[in-house]
């Protein structure tokens, strides 16, 4: 077999057994012991911090580190959850060759109707190969690589934002959680803010004294109504859950609108939020209700630039791997905008991720093996 082939039946088999462990958020107690032992046998020491016990999951963040005579410390990272498992469907992943000329298309997918993982195991199969090859680089000739390997990343970040990245002592990072294709990075993602809107009328019987009350719901209709939902530009709002009334014969007095919103530049999402209140505000006051507003950072936003040392990296290494390097920003956040607001200039490398948070997943091995060849060259790895 040539050294190409081996690499890809790697990945292939590294991503079966990951796979096939469960792991929706705040189970990822087998996968982090699974990723553990992988890790302390490619001879990297290996600490899980205290993240589960703070986010309400079983499992820490596993952090495993492989020194090296090279000063850079290098962060590589993929998160071990997954979105939620289809209740009482197997989760049995499998790999077929795909019908190319070459042989060299794998695609794993699941034999049922089930949640692949691919998001993010795949990411995890590429920084145990990494490792890997760094273990098996000489010992000067290799930087420091410091692996972390999250949990809770599609509730919020969660593992990341528990996760001490000042004690790690990074000065560069990839990310390997990019929905996009091998060969494009994600050079910038949005700031994203939870939206509350409490929307109060005064309760009355519905029957005997309606004039009495304020309707918190057709208030609460106006507010909707005045809400800049969708995309505007280079920001994007949405409201997604309505609580609120009770029974039927009263005038209901309070209505509970959740939503949230998105940009790019931290000075638009302010605007935005601004926007949204006041016209709430305004939209509620000839009712005669009132509204309360309520807003929080999800995450923070990042935009690299074209030069930082993680992309300048994969751009030198690009030309030999057949890549034209291409650079995008995404809607989506990732723990790469935990890495980068606290300090690490940390870049998310596509892996070619298709159709994830759904029963149609999957991914093609060789797109696997890609990425991994690519940025280990970047690294300078053996
Ligand atoms: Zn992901």
């Amino acid at each position: 077999m040539t050294a190409a082939a081996e690499l890809r039946a790697r990945l292939r088999d590294d991503l079966l057994a990951l796979c096939a462990i469960p792991s929706p958020s705040r189970a990822e107690r087998a996968v982090v012991d699974h990723v553990a032992a992988a890790c302390r046998s490619l001879g990297a020491s290996v600490r899980e911090d205290d993240a589960g016990q703070r986010v309400g999951g079983d499992a820490g963040n596993l952090i495993a580190e492989l020194p090296g005579g090279r000063p850079e410390r290098v962060l590589v990272n993929a998160h071990v959850d997954t979105v939620p498992l289809v209740p009482g469907v197997p989760l049995d992943p499998i790999a077929e060759a795909a019908d190319d000329s070459a042989g060299e298309r794998v695609l794993v997918r699941c034999r049922e109707r089930q949640v692949l993982g691919s998001d993010d195991k795949a990411g995890v199969a590429i920084v145990l190969e990494l490792l890997r090859r760094a273990a098996a680089t000489p010992v000067d000739d290799r930087p420091t690589l410091v692996a972390v390997f999250t949990v809770g990343e599609e509730r919020g970040l969660l593992g990341a934002q528990a996760l001490d990245v000042a004690a790690l002592r990074a000065d560069l990072g990839f990310v390997f959680d990019g929905e996009v294709g091998v060969g494009e990075v994600i050079a910038a993602a949005v700031f994203k803010q939870a939206i509350t809107l409490r929307v109060l009328g005064r309760r009355a019987h519905a029957a005997l004294e309606p004039e009495r009350g304020v309707h918190a719901l057709l208030a609460a209709a106006a507010v909707v109504q005045a809400f800049p939902l969708g995309r505007d530009g280079d920001v994007v709002a949405n409201l997604g859950c309505v609580e609120g009334g009770g029974a039927s014969n009263v005038v209901p007095d309070e209505v509970v609108l959740t939503g949230e919103a998105r940009a790019f530049d931290e000075h638009a999402l302010d605007a935005l939020l601004e926007r949204i209140e006041r016209r709430a505000r305004e939209a509620v006051g000839p009712l005669e209700a009132s509204v309360e507003f309520a807003s929080e950072r999800l995450y923070d936003g990042y935009d690299l630039g074209d030069h930082v040392p993680p992309i300048a990296l994969l751009r030198a290494a690009a030309p030999a791997h057949g890549i034209a390097l291409g650079t995008v920003r995404s809607i989506g956040g990732s723990d790469t905008n935990v890495f980068n607001r606290r300090g690490v200039p940390t870049v998310n490398v596509g892996i070619g991720m298709h159709d994830i948070h759904s029963v149609d997943e999957w991914i093609d091995v060789r797109d696997l093996a890609r990425a991994c060849a690519w940025v280990g060259d970047a690294l300078g790895l053996a």
